[in-house]
């Protein structure tokens, strides 16, 4: 820790990326909730079980990784906040590594869903870059399978049908027990474990603020709620933070 600085815990949900251009999947009006077909490739009972629903599910991470999604404005501030020396913690709920590509140190990153950007192989575990999974897709190949063991090459996602990493969990948590100002950024905080976070973080008599689009369960109780969009609250609220005009202690 650093001197007297409050620690900022920082959960972002799918609402710090759309500016990047990626569609929020999860939410109400997502593309999981409107066409179940669409879901089975992100579901890991029928992605294990058919090559089919791998096979699309391969087209549809091409299409995503053409998109080129970069870090938009409200990434950057969260790395600036970090590099201005605040000591930050990010959960996020995204999985699309734009925190660590702004520029936030991957340590400090906790990755609630975990990382559209690599693969590790069902059977034996064996991991590699997404990227590189995604060049043999464009080089012909339809549902490639683990180099190693020939099975099934699957996203480091959590994916429907499997638990959240416990580890994780604990350590969000914790994180949220510690902190004395949480931000909580494009998130509904309607869905576990981005619905508990913030509950924990105000009974530990942490600062809540939410920045987020629409209404959210906490927005009664938060110290401050932002309706801004997020590429322009959080450069304002990150300046705020690094004056230490937010801890309130
Ligand atoms: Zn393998």
């Amino acid at each position: 820790m650093n001197g007297k600085r409050p620690l900022v815990a920082v959960l972002t949900g799918a609402g710090i990326s759309t500016d990047s251009g990626i569609p929020d999947y999860r939410g109400p009006q997502g593309l999981w909730q409107r066409d179940p077909s669409a879901q089975e490739l992100v579901t890991i009972g029928p992605y294990l079980a058919s090559t089919e629903v791998r096979r699309r599910a391969w087209l549809m991470r091409r299409d995503a990784g053409a998109i080129g999604a970069r870090p938009n404005a409200g990434h950057r501030a969260l790395a600036d906040l970090e590099r201005a020396g605040v000591p930050v913690r990010v959960l996020t709920q995204n999985v699309d590594g734009l925190h660590q590509a702004a520029g936030v140190s991957p340590r400090k990153v906790l990755e609630l869903h975990g990382t559209a950007t690599g693969v590790r192989c069902a059977g034996c575990g064996e991991s590699g870059p997404m990227a590189a999974a995604l060049a043999r897709v464009a080089a012909g190949e339809d549902d490639p399978a683990c180099a190693r063991c020939g099975g099934v090459l699957r996203p480091c996602t959590v994916m429907f049908g499997e638990p959240l990493d416990e580890r994780v969990l604990e350590q969000a948590e914790t994180i949220a027990r510690n902190c004395q100002v949480f931000l909580a950024v494009g998130s509904s905080l309607q869905v576990h474990p981005a619905a508990l976070l913030p509950r924990i973080a105000l009974e530990h008599g942490a600062r809540l603020i939410v920045v987020n689009g629409e209404p959210t369960p906490y927005d009664a109780e938060a110290h401050e709620v932002v309706r801004t969009p997020i590429s322009t609250a959080l450069p304002a609220l990150v300046a705020r933070l690094v004056d230490g005009d937010l801890s309130g202690l």
